[in-house]
């Protein structure tokens, strides 16, 4: 939104970047380039950050039950898992972005750009507050999710973590500790992103609320998405037996022992001979 907004010239004083603590590395890589080119056309980048750390208040803030009942200590520790009805990072971004607004630009009203794509509309929540404007320049340009994506890579931008595209693995890319990530994500992290697994362990191994509700902890997931892993490498495994014992009962062509050699005997295992292999 903001490479298509500074191409458009549409006005921009300032750009604002929140910075949970818990983005993706590319995130941040993406932020650096962007500061970058904001300088370079004297455009002001903010940055701005939780009040306390989002770790502190994920697993460490004093939080009052709200029903303490025969409790010996009305406090538990940390707001646990934040996403679902629970978006307290969300709450604190609001809140911390508001009070910028109020003590930067007193008096005055603030019109927002809102990043949020024409095939997401969806997503738009109503804040009431009179101050502030917000525009949604995708919607109004029709710029679906996957156009955004193709603008942005067109331009030079990734958001690759090692050799994996977030995009292609994740249906939208937010804190890597997110609770609102589907199983398909999670899995997809498991199996491409361990770095991020292994963190998301040990938010797990300080929080007895199973990530993703019952049965359903990092670690249980862990278990099953080897397992599904497992099956289907071994269904593979069974399909090109399969198919390189029928290869290898099929009457051999005239002449095809001294055309293939070694290759032959080597069916069962699903070698391919040159001419398949060509083929
Ligand atoms: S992306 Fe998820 S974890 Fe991050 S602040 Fe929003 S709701 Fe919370």
């Amino acid at each position: 939104m903001v490479l298509k907004i500074l191409e458009e010239g549409l006005p921009l004083d300032e750009v604002i970047f929140y910075d949970t603590g818990m983005e993706f590395a590319s995130i941040y890589r993406n932020r650096d380039r962007i500061r970058k080119l904001l300088v370079k056309k004297k455009i002001v980048f903010t940055e701005l950050c939780p009040d306390t750390p989002f770790l502190f208040d994920m697993l460490v803030r004093p939080v009052k039950y709200r029903k303490a009942g025969d409790r010996p200590y009305p406090y538990h520790y940390g707001y646990e898992w934040c996403g679902g009805c629970a978006r307290w990072g969300t709450a604190g971004k609001v809140a911390v972005i508001n009070r910028y607004y109020r003590e930067t630009y007193p008096d005055e009203t603030i019109v927002e750009y809102i990043g949020i794509a024409f095939d997401e509309q969806e997503r738009i929540e109503h804040y009431p507050d009179s101050r502030t404007i917000r525009n949604y320049p995708l919607i109004e340009w029709k710029m679906k999710e996957a156009d955004c994506l193709n603008y942005c890579h067109d331009r030079g931008y990734d958001w690759k973590e090692g050799g994996t595209e977030l995009y292609s693995i994740l249906d939208r890319v937010s804190c890597w500790c997110c609770r609102n990530k589907n199983l398909k994500e999670l899995k997809a992290i498991y199996q491409y992103l361990p770095e991020y697994w292994q963190r998301l362990r040990g938010i797990q191994s300080r929080i007895a609320e199973p990530m993703k509700g019952k049965g359903k902890s990092v670690f249980e997931l862990e278990e099953r998405f080897e397992r599904e892993l497992w099956e289907k490498k071994l269904k593979k495994t069974k399909e090109v037996r399969k198919n390189g014992a029928e290869n290898s009962s099929r009457k051999p062509e005239r002449g095809c022992f001294q055309k293939y050699r070694g290759a032959v005997s080597g069916g069962r295992a699903g070698r391919q001979g040159k001419k398949s292999a060509a083929g």
